[in-house]
């Protein structure tokens, strides 16, 4: 759901650890940011939060987490497997690597700083799933 913003904050002369340009995805950095005791402002140029991530399906692919029915290591490994099969050498291996190593870790973070609650998509299959490491039962949240 798209929120409209409250009145607009002027932030001229300000000094914070982190400046989030964007409300989309960029929040899940803000709210480990505040977690995490530091200063944080998000700048916006719409007058709307979200972006395209409060008009998606809010589904999200991220092995390891406790969300899915499995022990944390073989799930991320076998999940690396499916990446090396589908994206090869289309992105640097480093942004592969951070993602497998952080996913659990930032699920769990959304789960201990909002109210949302997850579950696993059972039969929501893998986008390749005849792929090395890809399965038919599928990861998605
Ligand atoms: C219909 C639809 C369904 C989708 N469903 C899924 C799904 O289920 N699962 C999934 O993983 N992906 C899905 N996607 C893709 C996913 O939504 C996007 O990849 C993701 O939301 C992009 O996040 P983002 O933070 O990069 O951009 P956004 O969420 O678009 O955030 C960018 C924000 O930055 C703001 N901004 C831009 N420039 C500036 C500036 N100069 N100063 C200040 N603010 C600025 C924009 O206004 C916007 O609010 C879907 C996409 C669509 C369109």
């Amino acid at each position: 759901m798209v929120k409209k913003m409250p009145p607009l904050v002027p932030a001229h002369d300000t000094i914070v650890d982190l400046l989030v340009i964007g409300s989309g995805t960029g929040m899940s950095a803000a709210l480990a940011a505040h977690e995490l005791g530091l200063s944080v402002v998000i700048a916006e140029k719409t007058a709307y939060v979200g972006g395209s991530t409060a008009r998606s399906g809010g589904a999200f692919w991220i092995p390891g987490s406790s969300i899915l029915p499995e022990p944390h290591e073989p799930g991320v490994a076998e999940a690396a497997t499916y990446l090396g099969a589908v994206v090869g050498d289309s992105a640097p291996a480093e942004r592969g690597t951070a993602f497998l190593d952080h996913g659990a870790d930032t699920v769990a973070m959304l789960q201990r700083t909002t109210p949302m609650r997850f579950f696993w998509a059972e039969g929501y299959s893998d986008y390749h799933p005849e792929k090395p490491g890809g399965r038919a039962a599928g990861r998605t949240c």
